[in-house]
């Protein structure tokens, strides 16, 4: 198993410097004696305009195989262990990216006491791996890296090059190249994205490596249009493992969204495209919630779910109403709930005010019982913050699983955005909206989770609603149809 990392450099960066990024002598050549081999540091060239580290990894099959004894207490290790001994002590694999993590380890972490500036800056990079395994191909080589900076070579390695018409294995020569990555950026892509595209650990993966992806992944997973492939691999498909990592993943990137831009828009007064209005109109996020609680009357709502609650300002509202017995706000945010909380004041509210609240942490994405029996529950400008290969499983968790009377669903209308004018063409309106649907769009998708999950569905426009491109704001109220189906939920 082999890989080497190239940089340039010149007079004042030389690239040798790379030797004290990477803490690894450029004259020397060293072993470290790994649970699985040896690895063996050394540099097939060093000079000032160009330095390539190469780490070759030996595996030991016998250590190898008597490790697996050892750790698996009876999960037959010897069929899992048996391709590493036998045909692949050439493929970098999660054994290569174990290596480079110990032999590099402050390297990964960006620590080099000598040249920081240098640790913290971008490097012109070229890492070279011949046998890379690829479960999924060159295609999926490069929709792993190239979002991250890399530009990527991944040449199908054939079979045997003595029979051309065996065609090609599933190894790849890949080649990456970049000057906007430091080092320790493009070493952790390779500790996380090597056994992915491997699609194999050589261990038994178990709790502690949620952290260790996490940490690998900070800065550059949250935001990854394959975190989904990548953290199910990674943790080998075990899907309780999978399910805290997408969770703290979700956290981590909601954390990081800017809330200023939503905050702008919300509170902006929709142009009325008609006469001049006698009064001045409500900013929009006001006339939203006015909407949603004319909705939750008519449908005689007592006891209500408000669905990505975010900091609570439906949930103040509703609680206003003695009408409305029971309210209780779902957020994934822990950041948003405080501020919630703080909002209504929970912690000095009389007794039997907060016998009627309560906050809750969670995801939409998951089923989740405590969401079950209740009558009502809202989806307030949330649909667009998750990412649309997710909806089904929100949509499965609140019409399917969760099945209140009454579901009221509002989003943002694409068409209005060109009557914003502080929205620069063409831009959705908040940085985390994933998408933002037309009144087509919305309509269809709304009579199609009716249809699936027997609901009615109605419509209301939320907002000036313009002859040109409708209300700023949409809104959807479905109702379970039958008595007999409100009994069976
Ligand atoms: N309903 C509020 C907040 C909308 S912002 C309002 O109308 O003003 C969207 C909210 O959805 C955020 O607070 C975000 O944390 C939450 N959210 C996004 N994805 C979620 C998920 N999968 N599960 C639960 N909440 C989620």
């Amino acid at each position: 198993m082999f890989l080497t990392i190239s940089t340039s450099g010149d007079a004042a960066h030389p690239a040798t410097d790379l030797g004290y990024l990477l803490h690894k002598h450029p004259g020397k050549a060293q072993r470290f004696s790994t649970s699985h081999g040896t690895a063996h540091v050394f540099y097939p060239e060093a000079g000032d305009r160009r330095c390539t580290a190469a780490l070759l990894l030996e595996t030991d099959p016998v250590a190898l195989a008597r490790r697996g004894r050892g750790k698996s207490r009876g999960k037959a290790p010897d069929a899992a262990l048996a391709q590493y001994v036998n045909d692949r002590p050439y493929a970098a694999s999660s054994l290569l990216a174990v290596a480079l993590s110990s032999v590099f380890s402050s390297a990964l972490r960006g620590v080099c006491a000598s040249r920081p500036e240098r640790a913290a800056a971008p490097l012109p990079l070229r890492i070279e791996v011949p046998a890379l395994p690829a479960r999924g191909g060159a295609e999926l080589v490069g929709r792993l890296f190239e979002p991250l900076g890399w530009t990527v070579t991944a040449d199908p390695v054939p079979l045997d090059t003595a029979f051309p018409q065996w065609g090609d294995s599933r190894y790849v020569h890949l080649v990456l190249e970049s000057d906007t990555l430091t080092l320790a950026e493009a070493l952790r892509h390779l500790y996380v994205l090597l056994p992915v595209l491997d699609d194999a650990k050589h261990y038994w993966v178990s709790s502690d490596e949620v952290d260790k992806l996490l940490r690998a992944g900070e800065g550059w997973l949250p935001g990854h249009p394959e975190q989904h492939l990548i953290t199910s691999r990674y943790l080998s498909r075990r899907w309780s493992l999978t399910r805290q990592a997408r969770e703290r993943l979700e956290l981590v990137r909601l954390a990081e969204a800017d809330d200023s831009e939503v905050e702008a828009i919300d509170n902006a007064v929709p142009q009325d495209s008609g006469e001049e209005a006698e009064e001045k109109p409500a900013p929009l996020a006001v006339q939203r919630r006015e909407a949603i609680l004319a909705a939750l009357r008519d449908a005689g709502a007592a006891r209500v779910l408000d669905l990505g609650c975010g900091q609570g300002q439906l949930v103040q509202q509703l609680l206003k109403d003695v009408r409305f017995t029971e309210v209780v706000g779902v957020d994934v945010s822990v950041r948003a709930l405080t501020v919630a909380a703080r909002r209504l004041r929970l912690d000095r509210m009389g007794e039997r005010q907060a016998a009627r609240v309560r906050l809750v942490q969670g995801s939409l994405a998951y089923t989740d019982r405590r969401l079950k029996g209740y009558d009502a529950a809202v989806l307030s400008e949330v649909i667009e913050h998750l990412e649309l290969p997710r909806l089904p499983a929100l949509e499965y968790a609140v019409f399917g699983h969760a099945r209140p009377r009454t579901v009221v669903v509002t989003t943002p209308n694409v068409e209005y955005n060109v009557r914003w004018d502080t929205l620069p063409a063409g831009h959705v309106r908040h940085g985390d909206h994933r998408f933002e649907w037309t009144r087509e769009e919305f309509r269809s998708w709304a009579a199609a989770v009716a249809e699936r999950h027997g609901y009615g569905v109605g419509f209301t426009p939320v907002g000036p609603d313009d002859p040109e491109v409708g209300p700023p704001t949409q809104m959807a109220v479905f109702h379970i149809e039958t008595e007999k189906e409100a009994k069976a939920a």
